[in-house]
């Protein structure tokens, strides 16, 4: 793959230089219209238990010790292990409600603890939670089970204790080894630090590492990325994650102290973008398309290769077509045919479960349109070519008919090189990579209604570039 930006100019960029979903979901959660039953949850559960098939599981562990001013996860800083050790009581009481409901008889396919920073709990901390977990739900073969490590704080024995949990994948927050970039971003994070939570990982047999990197922070260079990426290279990480720094300081407000007049420009931004595609294919990676990267033989490689890469509030994986149960504060599931969330304040989601077992506060049961619409941007998102056919067998719809609007629409960017309309399929083009959520934008229903009432995307999404 070779991409060149001669053609985008500064108008273009311009055009296309706009707030939108990163579609992890659709409809994206503030979007969700709540019809469904906070108060059946658990006989939604019990339900979906008795449906079989294999489950994901995601766990929020929200606790870090130093807040990085880019962060837009849901995170507590404390110093405090009462505080965590306490949650840690909580979510365990939350697990046990989940197993009365029987969920438990469906195979687990995947397992991943996210944050926050899972490895700020100890060692018999992390083992306790995955046993809980384990007495609920059975690991299938070949299930994937892994975790997000902050390298600063994880130690030797964090590691063998989760490897001989069956934990195998890891990963890593680098975001930049540039020293001038972390300390505008509150993160000091060395090279040596980093491998060695790498070296230590494979030892123990964690067969494939991630690493994610951020382009868009404040004082990034093109060269100075290079750097970044000579080193991540060297360290040859099965998948990278390359995000575009998502700036919502409105939603995020310690992102005000960011720097962000001396980050670089949108087309500064993708050129640094382009640079490291271009290293990391000439490297031996494959592109998954909008920040993702994985060698050939990695999974989820093979799985763009096969048309079967799907995409969750996790990102790309694939394991997404699984129902998935989100546990902890503020994580979200998807669980016989609707959408949840638990409390996304702490206090809230610990006073919720110690009430009720139970802390999901927003909820959206998926209509047929929701589908419908959530194949086509799946399907541009996860393989960048949607063949009309498919939609039109699984739906029993006119493809041309019902996206006459959004087809007009695409036009447009077909002009611009951004996509190919063809009479049976419609594929993004590599530069359309660089604006895959500008295309899938277009078929949102919700965003387009927005539009049309407000004149304004929502104002939650982050800048597409
Ligand atoms: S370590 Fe991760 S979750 Fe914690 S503050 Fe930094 S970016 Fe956010």
């Amino acid at each position: 793959m070779s991409l060149s930006l001669s053609g985008v100019t500064a108008e273009m960029i311009s055009r296309y230089a706009t707030a939108a979903p990163r579609y992890t979901s659709y409809p994206t959660a503030v979007d969700w219209l709540n019809q469904a039953d906070l108060g059946n949850y658990d006989q939604r559960l019990a339900r979906a238990g008795r449906e079989g098939g294999p489950i994901s599981v995601y766990v929020h562990l929200p606790f870090c010790e130093h807040l990085c001013l880019f962060c837009g996860c849901n995170v507590h800083i404390t110093h405090n292990r009462t505080k965590s050790a306490h949650y840690l009581d909580v979510l365990l009481r939350e697990i046990e409600a989940v197993g009365r409901t029987g969920l438990g008889v469906r195979p687990l396919t995947q397992l991943h603890y996210g944050g926050g920073t899972p490895t700020f709990f100890s060692a018999d901390e992390l083992t306790r939670l995955s046993q809980a977990i384990f007495a609920v739900f059975k690991p299938e073969p070949g299930a994937e089970i892994g975790l997000e490590v902050d390298p600063r704080v994880t130690t030797e024995a964090q590691i063998r204790a989760l490897a001989s949990l069956g934990f195998h994948r890891l990963s890593l927050g680098v975001q930049d080894f540039d020293p001038q970039v972390q300390a505008a971003i509150n993160r000091i994070q060395s090279v040596e630090e980093t491998r060695r939570v790498v070296d230590v990982g494979r030892a123990c047999g964690f067969r494939s590492v991630n690493i994610d990197l951020i382009y868009g922070l404040p004082y990034q260079t093109q060269e100075g990325f290079q750097r970044t990426m000579d080193e991540v290279l060297q360290m040859r990480p099965e998948r990278v994650a390359l995000f575009h720094y998502a700036h919502v300081p409105w939603l995020k407000k310690h992102q005000t102290a960011l720097e962000v007049g001396m980050a670089p420009d949108p087309l500064l931004k993708l050129r640094i973008f382009v640079d490291a595609l271009h290293r990391f294919v000439d490297a031996g990676y494959d592109y998954l398309g909008l920040d993702h990267f994985a060698l050939p033989e990695d999974e989820m490689a093979k799985a763009r290769r096969m048309g079967t890469l799907k995409r969750n509030f996790m990102g790309y994986g694939t394991r997404a077509n699984a129902e998935m149960l989100g546990l902890g504060v503020s994580a979200i599931g998807e669980i016989d045919g609707a959408f949840w969330q638990n409390d996304p304040t702490l206090e809230g989601y610990e006073r919720r479960v110690l009430e009720g077992g139970f802390a999901v506060h927003k909820c959206h049961e998926l209509e047929g349109d929701d589908e419908l619409r959530r194949s086509v941007i799946m399907g541009l998102m996860c393989q960048g070519e949607l063949a009309k056919s498919a939609i039109e067998r699984r739906f029993g719809i006119r493809f041309d008919g019902t996206f006459a609007t959004e087809l007009a629409e695409l036009a447009h960017l077909a002009k611009d090189g951004l996509v190919e309309l063809h009479p049976d399929r419609i594929l993004v083009t590599d530069l359309g990579q660089l604006f895959l959520r500008n295309v899938a934008v277009v078929f949102d229903r919700y965003y387009r209604a927005r539009l049309a009432a407000t004149g304004a995307p929502k104002s939650t999404f982050s800048r597409t570039l």
